[in-house]
């Protein structure tokens, strides 16, 4: 597949039926897929940091959540044309797996959270194999890997914030069975109720960031990424 590349940072043109197939496939070759969530804040991060923009260039898929890097895209005659947000991702995954019975785990957040967000998967999807949890703070990173592979899991949501849970990912991809690894930040708190998704209206209007904002003014900081990032973008051309 053809990436898009914004300040070096790859992004798959993909939409959530397309990474779906494309994880299919895989799965089907017996490859192992890695899928990240790419934003204009990722992108600021890699342009400081050359092992943050290798890592999220040698994932699988690189998917655009944020709108910045939609904009981006159409500002140069790409392909990209809506955002392929992590949470919701995950909703498609784990659809994907209870279609097909792959056995998932969630490692990562809170104790409270992680357990919770496991109750309300099951609730969702009833047919689904929630095969294991851990959090992100208790056990040692051998162990997790073990008790991931005794669960025989398939697919893996890492919850530990970036570039933290790429790492993870990394450094113990090859030592597990696992066949689709999702780095999914936040995720598990909004899954168990503790935070909450941004309002239709403004998924809608593509203004979650101000949602986000109002709800949470220190993001402040973080969300200045986003003017950065489009400067760079259209003084570049890169
Ligand atoms: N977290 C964790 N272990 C750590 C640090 C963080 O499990 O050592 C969890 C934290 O509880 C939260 C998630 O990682 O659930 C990070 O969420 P955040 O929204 O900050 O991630 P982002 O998507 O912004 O990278």
């Amino acid at each position: 597949m053809m990436k898009e590349t914004f300040l070096g940072v790859d992004v798959a043109p993909v939409t959530y039926k397309r990474v779906i197939s494309e994880i299919s496939r895989n799965i089907d070759s017996g490859e192992q897929s890695t899928i990240v969530a790419v934003n204009p804040e990722k992108v600021m991060e890699a342009c400081k940091d050359e092992k943050v923009r290798e890592l999220i260039n040698s994932s699988t898929l690189q998917i655009p959540d944020g709108i910045g890097i939609v904009w981006a895209s159409k500002w140069r005659g790409g392909q990209i044309r809506e955002r392929v947000t992590g949470i919701d991702m995950m909703s498609y995954l784990l659809h994907f797996a209870e279609q097909k019975n792959l056995r998932v785990f969630l490692y990562g957040a809170e104790e409270d959270s992680v357990s919770k967000a496991r109750d309300n998967i099951e609730k969702h999807y009833p047919n689904i194999t929630v095969a294991g949890y851990e959090n992100g703070f208790d056990g040692n990173e051998d162990q997790v890997v073990q008790q991931i592979q005794d669960c025989q899991a398939d697919v893996l949501f890492v919850a530990l914030g970036s570039p933290k849970q790429e790492l993870w990912i990394r450094r113990n991809k090859e030592k597990l069975g696992v066949k689709v690894f999702q780095g999914v930040g936040g995720s598990f708190d909004v899954w168990a109720g503790k935070e909450k998704k941004a309002p239709k209206l403004y998924r809608d209007l593509n203004v979650e960031w101000l949602y986000r904002l109002v709800s949470d003014p220190k993001r402040i900081k973080r969300q200045l990424a986003l003017p950065k990032f489009a400067f760079c973008v259209l003084t570049k051309n890169r």
